[in-house]
């Protein structure tokens, strides 16, 4: 730290990724990342677009809005993109949260960070000893709430009747819901904006998308709520998404069906691979997402990630309270799976 350093950010515990190995070839299952890559047509449309480098991008991220709008039956002035929806919780953050949120003791980890690096007051509810949401704690919080639907890392998800009995359970407060993974199994609270005046929805290209690299999210919600958080973009970065990902983040709108049999695949491998790891023994969470959360009774969680890292395979653990026994896998291809359950079923019958 230098001794510049304001004194209440060197406070700050940032946020810290998954691994990203340079050098080793790992079988990668720790960031949710999606096995499959874009389509070409994205990868044309990217190629095209780097003509105009020269230019800035469109601020308002126009066109990708509109086509945003169409797909998910809103208006344009519904929806804002960001940078990853990384960024979007960030503005939201900065914009409505000043007088405090509650999310669950268990979810992104992202969300105390932000709290702390905007000096949002928050609390954090625990989950049930099921690892599920109780919606009854989110009602009448005298709070903002935040909660992502399906929840990270368990995977679980709330029924859109739960979401909006939460939406509707605080009206003078705002209820944001992140839906990274809701294409994996979720239902899509997006229907909802045009009758909550409250409620604003967080989605990302990262995961059902294969879009991780390019850094796309987007938010739809009442248009005032979009206003503001425009506001916020304007006084930061108004070039906050580059024109590539623009472009491809277009051309991915148009390549749904591509996406779909993927997300098809993923659902697929995601129930296979949990009926093989149950057999071995693991409890698992009924994971909605594209990753699976587990634990088994004869071996810690920080022993198993250490000894899959050893055999070339990284999963994601966190030695954190309640969760420090589980593991959290991304479902990756069908054979990935296959090395990951091979390798796992070695490690538990060497003790
Ligand atoms: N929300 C949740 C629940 C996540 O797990 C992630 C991915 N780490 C994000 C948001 C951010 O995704 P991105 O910035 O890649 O859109």
């Amino acid at each position: 730290m230098s001794r510049f350093f304001s004194t209440r950010l060197s406070l700050l515990d940032a946020y810290e990724p998954g691994e990203q190995p340079s050098g080793v070839e790992y079988i990668k299952l720790n960031t949710n990342e999606s096995p499959y890559p874009p389509p070409d047509s994205i990868k044309a449309a990217a190629v095209n677009e780097l003509e105009k480098l020269n230019l800035y991008p469109n601020p308002d991220g126009r066109a990708l809005i509109n086509r945003l709008a169409e797909n998910y039956d809103v208006k344009p002035e519904n929806i804002i993109v960001g940078n990853g929806s990384d960024e979007l919780l960030a503005f939201s953050f900065h914009a409505f949260l000043e007088d405090g949120v509650v999310f669950p003791d268990i979810t992104y980890g992202f969300y105390p960070v932000y709290a702390e690096l905007y000096n949002v007051p928050y609390q954090q509810i625990p989950l049930l000893d099921d690892l599920t949401v109780n919606i009854k704690d989110y009602i009448n919080t005298g709070k903002n709430v935040i909660i992502a639907n399906p929840n990270a890392p368990t995977g679980i998800a709330l029924t859109l009747d739960e979401i909006e009995e939460i939406v509707k359970g605080n009206p003078d407060f705002i209820v944001i819901i992140d839906e990274a993974y809701i294409d994996f199994g979720g239902k899509s609270a997006i229907g909802l904006i045009n009758t909550y005046d409250n409620l604003l929805i967080i989605h990302t290209f990262s995961k059902s998308r294969s879009m991780a690299g390019a850094r796309l999210g987007f938010a739809a919600g009442p248009a005032p709520i979009i206003k503001d958080l425009n506001k916020i973009k304007y006084s930061f970065n108004p070039y906050n998404v580059n024109r590539i990902t623009q472009v491809i983040g277009e051309a991915a709108i148009s390549e749904e069906e591509y996406f779909i049999g993927k997300r098809r695949e993923i659902i697929k491998t995601r129930e296979y691979t949990k009926m093989r790891l149950k057999n071995l023994g693991f409890i698992m969470t009924d994971s909605c997402a594209n990753f699976l959360f587990g634990k088994h009774p004869e071996i810690g969680g920080h022993i198993l990630y250490s000894k899959l890292k050893n055999m070339g395979i990284l999963v994601r653990q966190w030695n954190k309270p309640r969760i420090s026994d589980y593991v959290r896998i991304t479902i990756g291809t069908k054979e990935q799976m296959d090395a990951l359950i091979a390798a796992t079923g070695e490690i538990l019958s060497n003790g």
